[in-house]
């Protein structure tokens, strides 16, 4: 199954690049460039990954995680977040607002496509130990 990336990134060059490269990887993806639009079309597009710009007008990445993060259906998506001024403080501000993963600007090419597969594996494989769990017997239940 192919594997569904949202990226939100107002600066439209860099918007082209992450697409470019995701596609290119097999990823299917959808831009948004206004932040403000991103819980919502979050929503329908149901993504696997969201990869978050942090600095954008109206409202900025950190407080976008929060909201991605307070939506049940959106909080086990693992969140990239990608900065341009990384800030002594920043990765810890990213990563407290609920980020999984962080790159900073400009981006290598190989670091960016490694965060994303990293951080899918990682909640593919976090997924499946759940699912493991759910269907492990109740013991109580387990004939004697
Ligand atoms: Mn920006």
């Amino acid at each position: 199954m192919v594997q569904k990336i949202l990226i939100v990134e107002d600066n439209e060059l860099n918007l082209r690049l992450f697409c470019d490269l995701l596609r290119a990887h097999g990823y299917q993806v959808e831009p948004v460039r206004d932040g403000r639009e991103a819980v919502v079309r979050a929503r329908d597009f149901a993504p696997d990954l969201i990869v978050m710009d942090i600095q954008m007008p109206y409202v900025s990445g950190l407080e976008l995680i929060e909201q991605l993060k307070a939506e049940d259906e959106l909080k086990e998506a693992p969140i990239l977040a990608v900065t341009a001024y990384a800030a002594r403080g920043d990765e810890e501000r990213i990563r407290d607002a609920g980020a999984e993963g962080y790159v900073s600007k400009p981006i290598s090419v190989m670091k960016f496509v490694e965060a994303v597969r990293g951080l899918l594996a990682a909640q593919e494989a976090a997924a499946a130990a759940e699912a493991e769990t759910e269907e492990r017997p109740d013991p109580e239940s387990s004939p004697a």
